[in-house]
């Protein structure tokens, strides 16, 4: 039966696949085809772990002490029984037979597939035998990932051959961490959808530097869409359509191929120096999260990286800390792949939709708190955490040596903030001249992601080289609604006249003061913004590398002067609302409204 399930456009393409069902705590499985020289291994592999867990269940079961409770051995007696239920073994088998999945992937489909089947049941005691089934296929995981590996690592180039061949997948799931879409950068889906998230949460922004099309906020996508379902995504209008009619998926492939060539197109404006039609140079920067990703960045003719999100770094890695050299490593790799140009290396921003997961007791931790958002987030994370926010500080430093390196600080709110953080680069730098460390002179910016930082800029002004505007905090907190959340996206409005009030601000005092001023938020990658920002001033604009080349299209298009007089008359007007839609309209309207 074909249906459809709205939600939110994300990341624009169309993506046309089987859904392949994950649940929210199992997107980090590995998830890869095997060649069909593998599948006896693979197979294999999976047998391994289900002799291995019972071996394990028996021990326990052997040792459990004589006055325990009997129920609990009648548990384990319940988890070898399902352990050797054919039902799970053979149709788990079938998956790496016919669809070439790997045992992990595979276990968790058929886990998928028998989980809907205990929700579905009328009987509440069976039903509540689906945690037993999750808890067995658990531990079966885990015997995985301790045995020996299956000899075709996720991303070998084996793997993406044998994938080359197959019908291309979907990710269905109700959530998608942004430390989970790391793993989403190696894997085989060619899109995805989520129930929950907004436009501008990580995993969004994450798809988007991926150039994957997505729609998230799907709300009940992951609980009517099955296994195997052929899914069409329309990233561009927040739309899945389940089991298309012939006619509906003939369309969707037409638009593949049209958005496909019109992306082709696109490429050839690379080396194209970004201008306006009246000569006023505009800098196109990349956001990256990852030092891999400086490679996009040179390929879609960046200026520079305008964006660095070291934070992710910091994920997936059960709990350690990366050390001062792993850090430099990684921020000199990319200096060095821009090849001279600017890369503006922003510290941690840990908290909110991005937490530093799976920390053991003792070691370094963040808590969520009760308002995560308005935590202990970003720099106020990494002033409570003086040690790691030096050896950061001293890493990025370093990376100075190899080419032109600028410090970001993300979320000040606090002149007494942006002391603090100057006093500790002082400290990291004093540090690294007694170690006989070098380094070069670091241009320092700060992010202006709150309304207060806007409403005090003139002092952040004085203390800083540059700022950097960060929309998708700045509207979070200007219209006190948090951008992950699926339930008030709809109140998320970059068009908001508080919103392009506060941007208008801080470019033209930036300005005025002689500092430089650039937009980071995904803002500065929405075509639909480049001539009103251009109007109000802005010359640096940062977004994902695949976003750079229509926005340099935009930029061919525009003559600064057009909306030059409207813009200034409408931020000094009283009536504001008003303004805006006569600028909208002016916008939407080029011919109309020429001088
Ligand atoms: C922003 O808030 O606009 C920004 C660029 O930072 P992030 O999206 O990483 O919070
Ligand atoms: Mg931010």
């Amino acid at each position: 039966m074909s249906f459809q399930v709205f939600g939110l456009p994300v990341s624009r393409g169309v993506a046309i696949g089987r859904a392949v069902l994950v649940s929210s705590s199992r997107v980090d499985v590995d998830h890869y085809f095997v060649a069909e020289t593998q599948v006896e291994s693979e197979i294999a592999r999976l047998r391994d772990s289900r002799d291995d867990v019972a071996a394990e269940l028996s021990g326990l079961q052997r040792d459990l002490p004589a006055d325990a409770p009997s129920e609990l051995s009648a548990l384990l007696d319940v988890h070898l029984m399902l352990l050797h239920d054919e039902v799970l073994i053979s149709a788990t088998k079938q998956w790496i037979n016919e669809r070439h999945y790997n045992a992990e992937w595979a276990l968790s489909a058929q886990l998928e597939v028998l989980a809907r089947q205990f929700d579905e049941m009328e009987d509440d005691y069976l039903r509540e035998r689906k945690a037993d089934v999750e808890q067995v296929v658990e531990r079966m995981l885990r015997a995985m990932s301790r045995g020996a590996s299956s000899g075709c690592a996720e991303g070998d180039g084996s793997i993406r051959a044998a994938a080359a061949g197959a019908e291309p997948l979907v990710l269905v799931a109700n959530d998608i961490a942004p430390a989970d879409m790391l793993h989403f950068k190696r894997s085989v889906f060619t899109g995805f959808v989520t129930d929950v998230g907004g436009k501008t949460s990580h995993t969004a922004i994450v798809a988007r530097s991926l150039d994957i099309p997505a729609v998230v906020g799907a709300r009940e996508g992951s609980r009517v869409i099955r296994q195997d379902d052929l899914v069409v995504i329309d990233g561009d209008a927040g739309l899945v359509i389940v089991n298309p009619s012939d006619i509906v998926l003939e369309e969707y492939r037409f638009r593949q191929r049209q958005s496909e060539l019109e992306r082709e197109k696109l490429t050839r404006l690379r080396h194209t120096p970004a201008v306006t039609m009246d000569g006023e140079r505009i800098e196109l920067l990349a956001n990256i999260e990852l030092p891999t990703d400086a490679k996009a960045a040179v390929a879609a003719g960046a200026a520079g990286v305008g964006l660095f999100r070291t934070e992710f770094l910091f994920m997936n890695r059960a709990g350690e800390l990366p050390t001062e050299d792993e850090q430099f490593e990684a921020y000199r790799a990319v200096v060095v792949a821009m090849n001279g140009a600017p890369v503006t290396i922003r510290t941690v921003d840990i908290g909110a939709d991005k937490p530093l997961e799976r920390m053991s007791a003792g070691e370094l931790r963040h808590e969520h708190g009760l308002n995560p958002a308005l935590g202990l987030r970003a720099v106020r994370w990494s002033l409570s955490e003086p040690a790691m926010f030096r050896q950061q500080l001293r890493a990025i430093l370093r990376a100075s040596a190899f080419g032109k390196v600028r410090l970001l600080i993300p979320m000040l709110t606090h002149v007494s903030e942006a002391t603090q953080v100057l006093e500790a680069l002082e400290r990291a730098r004093q540090q690294l001249i007694d170690a006989g460390k070098p380094f070069s002179a670091v241009d320092i910016g700060a992010m202006v992601e709150v309304p207060a930082a806007a409403l005090v800029l003139p002092s952040l002004l004085r203390m800083f080289d540059f700022v950097s505007i960060g929309t998708n905090d700045l509207i979070q907190y200007t219209l006190a609604l948090d951008r992950g959340d699926e339930s008030v996206a709809h109140l998320y409005d970059p068009w908001h006249p508080a919103i392009l009030k506060l941007v208008e601000g801080v470019i033209s005092q930036a300005r005025a003061a002689g500092k430089g001023v650039s937009v980071c938020g995904e803002m500065a990658g929405d075509p639909a913004f480049t001539e009103v920002l251009i109007a109000m001033g802005l010359r640096s604009f940062s977004m994902h590398p695949s976003q750079i080349a229509s926005i340099k299209q935009n930029v061919l298009r525009t003559d600064s002067r057009r909306l030059a007089a409207l813009v200034c008359a409408t931020f000094k007007a009283d009536d504001i609302w008003g303004g805006c839609e006569a600028l909208r309209n002016a916008l939407a309207h080029p011919a109309t409204s020429s001088p």
